[in-house]
């Protein structure tokens, strides 16, 4: 099924992610994981793409794995900065030939210490959209960054780019993580204002390890609000507590989304079975469980 005709519905709605194992040798691990999360019913499951392009066959199988085996949609993940142009072809080729309709157009980060763009690279995610739309009957995802994206100086400049993108073909968008709902809301607001119509899904984090916090900070950019240090301060040394207590941040932020008119909310889980388990326990009163499809 196409996550475009999925965003339709109004109810509430959760779809989770897993990212692909870096060698052949962890990929049951991550297939048991994903069997698990798919247990739930969530509306679909991403699967995430190496920047380095190695597990981009694991990314097409697991994805593959989901739609068919478990019969949950999928959305497969495909960065183009880090591949040549044959490359990405290439990996549109399987995807079509395994019948993924989902993609997320991503440029991915660019690599350390080497040249970009060469001249059979993309230089944006938004040249890959454009070849997407031609290449097939995808719907397209792209990614989005309610703080601004870490390399654009000026958030207007992010916004902008952002346009350019969706109207080379994207469907929808998926957010950056972010801790604080209000910036989701005042981003939504600009870029409405812009005319991106595109449905949004924000991108929620179980925080549930104090290691955790320094990466995602290094990553994304994002700006901790004082009520998430204070959980990490008071929690971040006792494992099982700070576990239940980024599980309990997360929930919230879900909820206050869902009573805020947000109809779909995408979970970064991470492969971890048990923290997708425990948010849905605590929404299973509120949240649709997706039928799984014959
Ligand atoms: P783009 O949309 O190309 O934007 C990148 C930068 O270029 C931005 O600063 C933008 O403002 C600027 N820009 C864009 N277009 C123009 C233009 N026309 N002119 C000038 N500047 C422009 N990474 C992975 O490696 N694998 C994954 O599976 C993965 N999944 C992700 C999922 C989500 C939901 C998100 C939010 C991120 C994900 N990432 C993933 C990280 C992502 O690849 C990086 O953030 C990357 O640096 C930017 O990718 P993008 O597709 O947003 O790039």
């Amino acid at each position: 099924m196409k996550i475009k005709d999925i965003l339709k519905e109004t109810a509430p709605h959760i779809s989770f992610e897993v990212f692909p194992p870096k060698t052949d040798a962890g990929f049951e691990s991550v297939l048991a994981a994903t069997d698990r999360i798919a247990a739930l019913k969530p509306s679909y499951i991403s699967v995430t793409y190496g920047a380095g392009g190695g597990t981009s066959k694991n990314t097409v199988n697991i994805a593959s794995h989901i739609k068919d085996d478990l019969g949950v949609t999928s959305l497969a993940h495909l960065t183009c900065v880090s591949s040549t142009r044959e490359h990405v072809q290439e990996v549109i080729r399987q995807l079509k030939e395994k019948e993924i309709e989902n993609v997320l157009a991503l440029r991915g980060d660019i690599p350390k210490n080497s040249e970009f763009p060469l001249p059979d690279q993309y230089k944006y995610a938004s040249e890959l959209v454009k070849e997407m739309k031609e290449q097939g009957d995808f719907c397209i995802g792209a990614a989005c960054y309610p703080e601004g994206h870490v390399d654009t100086e000026f958030k207007r400049d992010d916004i902008n780019n952002l346009k350019i993108k969706v109207d080379c073909g994207v469907d929808f968008l998926t957010t950056q993580m972010f801790f604080e709902n209000s910036i989701f809301y005042n981003f939504l607001y600009k870029i409405r204002e812009k005319g991106i119509m595109v449905p949004v899904l924000p991108g929620i984090m179980p925080v549930t390890h104090k290691s955790q916090v320094e990466r995602i900070c290094n990553m994304s950019g994002t700006v901790l609000p004082q009520r998430f240090i204070d959980v990490v301060e008071r929690f971040g040394d006792n494992p099982k507590a700070m576990r239940q207590a980024g599980i309990a941040y997360a929930t919230d932020q879900i909820i206050d989304l869902f009573a805020n008119g947000i109809n779909h909310v995408h979970i970064y889980s991470m492969n971890k079975p048990e923290v997708a388990e425990a948010i849905m326990n605590n929404l299973s009163e509120i949240v649709v469980k997706t039928e799984i499809h014959s």
